[in-house]
């Protein structure tokens, strides 16, 4: 090969490399500006519910695990524009993963504490668990559908997630072995709160979940698990999920 071809090829070459460099930090400030954007409907989303919820405000640490936890991981077959959307998305298996909003409220009002080991019941897509994963010591989710369980695992892997462990089975019934734990969040909709799921709560912790009917009304609910095994509910938020789904 010529000397000038040999340096019209190096030429291109680093042309190329440095247009794949330059999308490639396109892409990165594109992400942190659609997340950014993101951050601030969340917020909004927060002082607008205050009078149902009771928090005007959200703590920063959940709004700083919502800034940096990549959602457009999660939903890989949405452009980033969709993924930073405030607002659930399909992900295959007739479910979905919750809006941005929601996850925020619902992982604000478990009050969770660096050391604390908390169970999710609906692993879907993986993210809400990677968001508690950022604010805790170990999370433990349940997935009712294998591919979504396999498909949340491999993402984790591949995000350096070490934090989590999955298992596939009837969230339901809980992971007695791994409990009890110091929060539990329900991701999908039941008639009523899982007995088996209020047994595996330490006393004092909190439980976030939706009770209600598939196509009726459902209420967001915070329950306290209190001495003697008694607990209390409070209602905090008309809202619309999934179903939990199996035969318990
Ligand atoms: N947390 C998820 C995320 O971040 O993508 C979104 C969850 S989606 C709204 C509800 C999930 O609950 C679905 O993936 C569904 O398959 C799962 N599910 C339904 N019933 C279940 C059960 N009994 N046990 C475990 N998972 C269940």
């Amino acid at each position: 090969m010529s000397k000038r071809i040999q340096a019209g090829w190096a030429l291109l070459l680093v042309g190329w490399m440095a247009a794949l460099v330059g999308d490639a930090a396109n892409g990165e400030a594109e992400v942190t500006e659609l997340q950014a954007q993101l951050l601030e409907q969340i917020v909004a989303d927060a002082r607008e519910t205050r009078g149902y919820t009771g928090r005007a405000q959200l703590s920063q640490r959940v709004l700083d695990v919502m800034a940096a936890v990549p959602r457009h991981a999660f939903v890989d077959r949405y452009g980033t524009a969709s993924a930073y959307a405030n607002r659930p998305l399909p992900i295959g298996h007739g479910q979905t993963i919750s809006q941005p909003f929601i996850v925020a409220l619902m992982t604000d009002l478990l009050d969770l504490e660096a050391d604390h080991r908390v169970l999710e019941i609906g692993t879907g897509s993986g993210y809400q668990a990677a968001v508690l994963a950022a604010l805790v010591k170990q999370v433990y989710t349940i997935e009712i559908i294998p591919a979504l369980a396999q498909e949340a695992e491999r993402r984790f892997e591949q995000l350096g997630i070490e934090n989590i462990a999955v298992k596939t089975g009837d969230g339901y019934f809980g992971w007695p072995e791994a409990g009890p734990f110091d929060g539990i969040m329900i991701t999908a909709v039941g008639p009523d709160i899982p007995p088996d799921l209020l047994a595996q709560l330490k006393v004092g912790g909190r439980m976030v979940l939706p009770v209600g009917s598939q196509y009726g009304a459902q209420n967001l609910k915070v329950v306290t698990r209190l001495e003697d095994g008694r607990h209390k509910a409070e209602d905090v938020l008309p809202v619309a999920f999934v179903p939990l789904t199996g035969d318990h």
